[in-house]
């Protein structure tokens, strides 16, 4: 009744909020039985609390394209809650980027960076600018732009952003950059820096190693395991680059990537060094993929009929959503099911439905939902800020040892919790409320604020 009632009232004070409403109704539902269990958190009204941000700045970006011509472009950076560290999470740069996004995105952090077991509170930010297809020089001065509003609200101890979609090395140089500039600091502000200026060894590898790392230990928990099996993937950014490499590891075969434009499946086993060559370097769309290997499909998004013949009809094992929010629906869940999928886990925010993480609970497959299994990319961004603490730099062993540590201990968090409610196999109950009581017990024991 309580979860229903602040449910409602989202929806009824932020009708056009789609992926805000959805996040939240997918936490909250999911946190009813531990809300009933200890009534603290009614009487301390903790969930009408967390789903109001402690703050939303929105800005006006304002620079100058190659042609001479004034762009303006709406900046966001909403900072959810900050009762176990300071505000984290990262800045995505994509034209469909709204309040609705900025603030699914912050409430998913809360409970992502609580399960990773480190100090980080819950934000994130953004613009509806879009860096495809702009020169270097534009990209740079719009994060200046970007930065020169936001370099006022940030701080190692306040609020640390870092990438997500549309911002990678690129534009965290350019802002970490400008940051220096205006404030005269050499601080850890931002995660995801060069490593010659603070940056981790790994953290572009973390996102998808750790999901790979997530699924191992779902697998393993029933007998199971990646090696020798037929794995897809969806996106083409660093969560899906490294994955791949990650699953080439364990002796798994990736066989499908996408873009905005179209898929690529190759039955030979996706070519990681060509996947990277033409994404982290030359940043052009995957049918050059196509042309330059001889065993790849490429098929153009427009022509996608779901569950026909997008990457998730693509019989497989494994399955690991990491383009964006809601690519997978009903439909590609039921094919993904037909096909004997036994595994998904998402790479993505938010990449399933509410109906088909629904259907996958039901078939009681291996499912980690997005705040476990991608909880790798921020859990590296705080080892970072641990190592511009005490200013030194870990090995690239150091940094993957603890990145594989702190995944297995999400995975069994989130399992443990999920047994204690009786519901052993439904990892989105089990990491919600593992994620949740850590915070919300912060809360209460910090009072009413
Ligand atoms: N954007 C990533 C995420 O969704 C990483 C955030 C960070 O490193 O702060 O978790």
């Amino acid at each position: 009744m309580y979860v229903n009632n602040v449910i409602e009232k989202i929806k009824a004070k932020h009708p056009g909020q789609k992926e805000f409403q959805q996040a939240v109704e997918e936490v909250l539902t999911s946190l009813a039985p531990a809300i009933q269990k200890d009534k603290k958190y009614q009487e301390n009204a903790i969930l009408e609390r967390l789903v109001v941000p402690d703050r939303q700045i929105h800005f006006r970006v304002t620079w100058v394209d190659d042609s001479g011509c004034v762009q303006v472009n709406q900046g966001y950076r909403i900072e959810f809650n900050s009762a176990i560290g300071p505000y984290k999470g990262g800045l995505r740069f994509h034209p469909s980027v709204n309040e609705s996004i900025i603030k699914f995105l912050g409430f998913e952090q809360i409970f992502k960076n609580s399960l990773t077991t480190l100090a980080m509170g819950g934000g994130k930010g953004g613009s509806d600018f879009d860096p495809k297809g702009k020169s270097d020089g534009e990209v740079m001065r719009f994060c200046q732009a970007f930065m020169n509003e936001l370099y006022r609200h940030i701080g190692a101890h306040t609020d640390v952003p870092a990438g997500d979609i549309g911002v990678g090395g690129r534009e965290i140089g350019y802002m970490f950059g400008q940051y220096r500039k205006l404030t005269n600091r050499f601080d850890g502000v931002l995660t995801g820096k060069g490593l010659s200026w603070g940056g981790s060894l790994v953290r572009p590898e973390a996102t998808g190693y750790g999901c790979v790392y997530f699924a191992e230990e779902m697998l393993k928990e029933r007998g199971e395991s990646l090696s020798g099996k037929v794995c897809t993937i969806s996106g083409s950014g660093n969560v899906a680059i490294y994955t791949a490499e990650k699953l080439y590891h364990l002796g798994a075969k990736p066989v499908s990537v996408s873009d905005s434009k179209g898929m690529i499946y190759d039955e030979a086993g996706i070519d990681v060094a060509l996947l990277k060559e033409l994404k982290e370097i030359k940043r052009v769309s995957l049918e050059e993929y196509a042309k330059a290997k001889p065993s790849a499909k490429y098929t153009k998004a427009s022509d996608y009929k779901p569950g026909t013949n997008g990457v998730w009809s693509i019989p497989c094992f494994a399955a690991f959503p990491s383009a964006t929010e809601n690519e997978l629906g009903l439909d590609d869940a039921k094919t993904l099911l037909q096909n004997g999928c036994k595994c998904v886990a998402e790479g993505a925010n938010m990449p399933s439905t509410l109906q088909a993480m629904d259907l996958f609970l039901k078939a009681k497959i291996c499912y980690g939902p997005a705040k476990a299994a991608n909880a790798g990319g921020v859990a590296v961004s705080g080892l970072e800020m641990a190592q511009n603490a005490s200013m030194r730099s870990w090995d690239f062993e150091m940094v993957d040892k603890t990145l594989h540590n702190i995944m297995e201990s999400i995975f069994a968090n989130a399992s443990e919790t999920a047994k204690e409610f009786g519901d052993p196999t439904n990892l989105v109950l089990g990491a919600n409320i593992a994620g949740f009581r850590k915070v919300a017990n912060a809360m209460i024991d910090q009072g009413v604020l």
